[in-house]
């Protein structure tokens, strides 16, 4: 095989660096030409994909003190660069050998280390891996699954990887740096600062929460492979609703974040995987896929990532657009190929690569505000016309509303009733945030031929507020039980970290059967533990050392400060709404019906 590079090879200038395992097929009868080891061309854009592969390697793995220069000692077995010559002479290289078939290819080595990168893990399931073609590979399966259940599984590419003997260990993981988020005062949910720095201000690259490289893969029985991968998406007794870990924990499948990538960057949650293959558990028992949020045309790559690198997209306000010509703009309005091929002419392919940075930077602003700005529905449960036909009402179990997915029986952070018609408010405290328990979620759309044929979205629910009293707790307390897991976990959390027992805490009843429109919606409830362990488990610890409960929620912005100030616009489906923003296609998680 033409990457047949031996350790001797590397040369005295780099350290070798040997990938354990591979699950590379050694296709035979690829396209393109194997390389010719007497080519210069060829020698060097081996060498160059080794020293970059390696590089990104140390980049992730290594010891930040580490300044030795690496190189692959060789491809992972069965992968293999192969050179494409172009009618005018000039040279592409791809590397073939992913297990998802003899014309898959990665296009440069930034798209393969990826993979490299699972393989150096322990981990034998591919829907852990963040490369393009294990991505489109697993969707595929998925697909191929849900049309016929009885494909044969030995067809499928979840057969177990083979361990390779022959292993030198890679560089060590070293210790990630903590960014801190920007918390703010109590009393006030201020948009806040910045998270996006354009690309010249990159510090250096982090090491990303990686797989330990150094455990050895474990066989697998083909059974326990399948199983692991096959028996999930199965809707299971007891299971959260779709696209849910649980229904107070933070983050859900369709909903936009941001996640730790140098900066902070905005994505969208494409899947989640458990780590421990079960139900059950907080955020941090799972992993999460993101699409970066830009444009499709900018091919950017999914990522990877944990629970503790990512915020709810309200935890940040986005960034005012930086580029003038896009000022003023809808993400839709602009045509983006013309404009990052404007403006990125005539530069030389490094400037090339940080102008379309910058552009991807300015479409993932552009993208969120526009998602922030549309809604689309999903499990419909009643549609009828009102008594005078002036309005159809449909009902639904949940919505993508904005940034985040919110389903009947969630709490969602709503403005506070009227002095009049709210004599108990008074008993709570004064800065407690009024939450609504989502009962009906409808949208009326206007006869045709109305005024205003705009579908109207609004929630339906009992108001709630904390209170914190000495026991017998006043009129209009209501036992958290009655009401739902999170009030529960909320009051729970608090009455743990009271230090002072004779105070305890408790939901109070502020209004019944209230209706909110969507401005008057400000995103979902999170509660306090769940959230403050993502967003600042230093804070955190300190309330429960110091005994002071503190308003999680004040670390949120409102929904209406994220958007383009424009009338929210219905969607038919959460793909419909993304549109070119992401690159991979959005599929609904498997058990959700969206209409
Ligand atoms: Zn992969």
């Amino acid at each position: 095989m033409a990457n047949s590079t031996s350790q001797d090879d590397a040369g005295p200038e780099y350290y070798p660096i040997h990938i354990a395992r591979s699950d590379g097929k050694g296709y035979t009868n690829l396209d393109y030409n194997a390389l010719n080891l007497k080519e210069d061309q060829d020698i060097q854009q081996l060498e160059r994909w080794e020293v970059i592969l390696a590089g990104h390697l140390q980049n992730q793995l290594a010891p930040k003190e580490d300044k030795k220069q690496y190189k692959l000692a060789a491809f992972p077995k069965g992968y293999e660069l192969r050179c494409a010559i172009r009618k005018d002479g000039g040279r592409d290289y791809y590397t073939y050998g992913h297990p998802a078939g003899p014309k898959a290819s990665y296009r440069t080595p930034g798209d393969f280390v990826l993979h490299i990168l699972w393989l150096a893990s322990d981990s034998t399931d591919y829907s852990q891996c963040s490369c393009d073609l294990c991505f489109r590979m697993v969707e595929a399966n998925k697909q191929k699954q849900a049309i016929n259940p009885s494909v044969d599984p030995s067809t499928t590419a979840n057969a177990p990887v083979q361990p390779v003997t022959n292993t030198t260990a890679p560089p060590r993981p070293g210790p990630e740096p903590q960014p801190k988020p920007q918390p703010q005062s109590q009393a006030q949910a201020q948009p806040q600062s910045l998270p996006l720095t354009q690309p010249q201000a990159q510090a250096q690259p982090q090491p990303q929460t990686q797989p330990q490289p150094q455990t050895r893969p474990q066989p697998q029985t083909r059974s326990q492979a399948l199983s692991q991968s096959q028996s999930q998406p199965q809707p299971v007794q007891g299971a959260p609703p779709p696209g849910t870990t649980g229904l107070s924990n933070i983050f859900r499948v369709g909903e936009v974040v941001w996640y730790k990538h140098t900066a902070w960057r905005l994505g969208l949650i494409l899947a989640t995987n458990s780590k421990t293959n079960t139900f059950g558990g907080d955020d941090t028992q799972y992993r999460f896929i993101l699409a970066p949020l830009g444009h499709a045309m900018l091919n950017q790559q999914n990522v990877t990532k944990e629970a503790q690198d990512m915020r709810p997209f309200l935890t940040f306000s986005v960034p005012n657009v930086a580029i003038d010509e896009l000022q003023d703009k809808a993400f839709t309005e602009v045509d983006w190929q013309a404009f990052a091929t404007r403006y990125s002419e005539g530069l030389d392919a490094d400037q090339r690569a940080m102008r379309l940075q910058m552009v991807g930077l300015e479409a993932s602003k552009m993208a969120a505000r526009h998602i922030n700005d549309s809604f689309s529905t999903f499990d419909k449960m009643a549609e009828a016309p009102t008594a005078d036909r002036l309005f159809l009402i449909q009902t639904y179990a949940g919505v993508y509303f904005g940034a985040e997915m919110v389903r009947v029986g969630d709490l969602i952070r709503v403005t506070g009733p009227s002095h009049t018609d709210a004599s108990s408010a008074a008993d709570s405290q004064p800065d407690a945030t009024t939450v609504m328990h989502v009962d009906e979620i409808q949208v009326a759309t206007a006869a045709i031929g109305a005024v205003n044929p705009l579908p109207n979205l609004q929630f339906k629910g009992h108001l709630y507020r904390t209170i914190r009293s000495t026991l017998p707790f006043p009129p209009g307390v209501v036992p958290a039980e009655t009401l739902g897991a999170a009030f529960v976990e909320e009051v729970g959390i608090r009455n743990q970290i009271e230090h002072d027992k004779k105070w305890k805490w408790g939901w109070t009843l502020v209004q019944q059967d209230a209706v909110r429109m969507v401005a008057d919606v400000q995103g979902r409830f999170y509660v306090t533990h769940k959230l403050m362990s993502i967003i600042d488990p230093d804070a955190f610890q300190e309330s429960m050392k110091s005994g002071v409960v503190g308003s999680a929620q004040s670390y949120l912005n409102n929904r209406s400060h994220s958007g383009r100030g424009v009338f929210i616009d219905r969607k038919p489906s959460r793909g419909a709404t993304l549109g070119s923003a992401v690159r991979s296609p959005f599929t609904a998680p498997e058990g959700m019906l969206e209409n």
